[in-house]
């Protein structure tokens, strides 16, 4: 069994060719500029290790979905015969609101339901919808499946995803925390578990989603009970260029003297975080270097960032009443080994020690001190793979 995993932009689409036996990527790529000037396509086949740039115009997203076709079966660059080798495509969808508490077929009904949940991600929905019907089109005998960012958070129990506005809001307009990175928290928590020697029903994981988005995660017995991201992937810890969590009023403050909601919207999403407090980067490694050369703000940046994921460890610890890992992922998590450092350091007292030599090692790796009461780990996430997982799953019924 082979499954395209795709996860399609507005203007962007990437693609990876799993093989399901293996688990093994046999080609990937991104095309780029869909309906612009200049669009072009990069095809890798891993096992030739060898990378093609295709430029063409793409007006739409069914070009580019034809264009990774014809290039997964090419002759030269290709790494299958025919397109009837494909069994099935698992497409990344951002938002599946309450509509979706897992991933599923497409069929008409969802696609209907796919619709209902766009004004809840108008930038992230319509792209992905786009990307499933030009792939029905292209492909229409091969089963779709859509893979929800927001579906492993679906578990959560109310106390934890309502605000504490009217409750109308949350019957009328749905506004309540969805949580995001669900593909991602899922898959390494269940790695974890794997990893452990355990099942996901005997564990309390809090998993470190910190990349140039972060999210933090309480996964109770392998279900996502309170996650740090919210309404929008713009709430829980400061981001690369977002600002996380902070007193709503300084939004009416900002509106009040003069800003339009337009422009503190943009202010709090593009930015802020990291990059807005350093004035250096939203790039880990560039505030690293600028805080060893004594940029005063860059440390700070780092200072803030590990007191709110420490915080969000520690809340999420009680809200499980314990704790037995913590994993550590994404572009942050699986590479800064001084950001995992700062963050641990001074939670011993629950049991989260890490050990500095093994806190140096890249992959999957405990990097807990010995005899420390909890399990602290990095696991490298691989959402593709979940999602090539999950649509296998749903296919085979
Ligand atoms: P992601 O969003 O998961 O792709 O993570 C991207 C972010 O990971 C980058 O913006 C960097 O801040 C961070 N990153 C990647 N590699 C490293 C590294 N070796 N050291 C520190 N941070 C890194």
């Amino acid at each position: 069994m082979k499954i395209l995993v795709i996860n399609a932009g507005s203007s962007s689409l990437k693609y990876q060719l799993i093989d399901m036996d293996s688990k093994s990527v046999m080609a990937k790529g991104l095309c780029e500029r869909i309906g612009i000037e200049g669009s072009n396509l990069s095809h890798t086949n891993i096992a030739k290790d060898e990378k093609t740039v295709i430029e063409k115009p793409m007006k739409d997203h069914g070009d580019a979905i034809q264009m990774v076709i014809d290039a997964l079966v090419d002759e030269k660059i290709g790494v299958i015969s025919s397109m009837d080798e494909i069994g099935a495509v698992g497409h990344r969808v951002v938002h599946g609101a309450e509509e979706f508490a897992t991933s599923c077929l497409v069929t008409e009904a969802v696609m209907k339901a796919l619709e209902k949940c766009t004004p809840l991600a108008p930038l992230h929905n319509p792209p992905n919808i786009i990307g499933i019907e030009a792939c029905k089109k292209i492909m229409p005998n091969v089963p779709m499946v859509a893979v929800f960012d927001t579906a492993f958070h679906q578990t959560m129990p109310p106390k934890a995803y309502m605000y504490a506005l009217p409750y109308e809001l949350y019957e009328n307009d749905r506004i309540r925390k969805y949580g995001f990175h669900g593909t991602s928290h899922k898959y390494v928590s269940q790695q974890a578990a794997e990893f452990l020697g355990k099942k996901p029903e005997e564990l309390k994981i809090v998993t470190c989603h910190l990349g140039n988005g972060s999210s933090i995660t309480a996964v109770d017995g392998g279900k996502s009970v309170d996650t740090s991201m919210g309404f929008t992937p713009l709430d829980g810890v400061p981001m690369g260029t977002r600002t996380g969590s902070m007193d709503p009023a300084v939004v009416t403050y900002l509106i009040e003297h003069g800003r339009s909601a337009e422009e503190v919207d943009r202010l709090m999403n593009k930015d802020s975080g990291v990059a807005g407090i350093s004035g250096v980067s939203s790039d880990f490694r560039d505030l690293s270097a600028a805080a060893k050369d004594g940029n005063e703000r860059a440390k700070l940046a780092l200072d803030m960032f590990a007191y709110q994921v420490k915080k969000c460890i520690g809340e999420y610890a009680a809200a499980m009443g314990g704790l037995d890992a913590v994993v550590f992922t994404a572009g942050v998590g699986e590479n800064d080994a001084e950001t995992r450092k700062a963050i641990v350091d001074g939670l011993e007292f629950m049991g989260v020690k890490i050990d500095d030599a093994k806190n140096n090692a890249r992959g999957t790796v405990d990097i807990s001190a010995d005899g420390a009461a909890v399990k602290t780990l990095v696991i490298p996430t691989n959402e593709e793979l979940m999602i090539a997982i999950d649509t296998q799953r749903i296919i085979e019924g």
